[in-house]
């Protein structure tokens, strides 16, 4: 079946290139030019992942962005922002989008982050087949459980509220303990990229999870920074 891509974008000839070359990588789309329209889309259309501008008229894709995780959708969002100076704007807003993009951007660098996004989102909902009949996944660290099979994480007992990208990234962290990672191979093993991405978008997703999962998330206790070198899980005992 094919996969659905939802355009938000009030661009024209955005929206007609996006189109045009996601049709040719053989994907669906459904479109939005503005951000209203976008988010019922959104909600109603069952898109297996969102392009979102930001600037859009109606609604920003700021907003948009905020209320589909208010609604629990998991669904991947690359954000797609104009300036620098937007990016940090998205990226310090911390609004759950799983990606961003400065335009302009690359069709073969879009395409390929589409890809990694979707196929993330696959991979876990594809159960293992080598996993099949085995007592759950779980890591335990304090009073922090990862159930891997399910894709939870409880903390004193209460299941927490986070986005796949965020359970990836702890688990990944979680499943090598004390093994520091620099941001470039978090991003290579989290965020599956070939290429360079932005690192920034490590530290963002990290200080989201330990305002999760840290008791005091400036000074956290199991997601530890290696400074100048990277992240590393602290597995508490008992
Ligand atoms: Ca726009």
């Amino acid at each position: 079946m094919a996969r659905k891509i939802l355009i938000i974008e009030d661009e024209q000839h955005i929206v007609d290139i996006l189109k045009f070359n996601l049709k040719k990588e053989g994907y669906e789309t459904l479109e939005a030019y503005d951000g209203a329209t976008g988010l019922e889309l959104a909600l109603t259309g069952e898109p297996n992942l969102i392009l979102l501008d930001v600037m859009l008229p109606q609604m920003d894709g700021y907003e948009v962005c905020r209320k589909i995780r208010e609604e629990h959708s998991q669904v991947p969002i690359i954000m797609l922002t104009a300036r620098e100076e937007e990016l940090d704007k998205v990226l310090g807003l911390e609004l759950g989008a799983d990606d961003y993009m400065t335009k302009p951007f690359s069709i073969r660098e879009l395409t390929a982050r589409v890809k990694a996004n979707l196929r993330r989102v696959t991979a876990q909902q594809e159960p293992d087949p080598g996993q099949k009949g085995q007592p759950a996944n779980i890591i335990q660290s304090g009073d922090l459980m990862i159930n891997a099979e399910r894709y939870e994480a409880v903390k004193n007992g209460k299941v927490i509220d986070i986005t796949l990208r965020e359970f990836e990234l702890l688990k990944f962290l979680a499943t090598q303990p004390d093994k520091i990672f620099s941001r470039e191979k978090l991003l290579e093993n989290v965020w599956g990229y070939e290429y360079y991405g932005d690192v920034r978008t490590v530290d963002v997703t990290v200080r989201r999870l330990r305002e999760k999962i840290e008791d005091d998330p400036s000074v956290p206790k199991y997601i530890i920074t290696k400074r100048g070198i990277g992240y590393y899980f602290n597995k508490i005992e008992g």
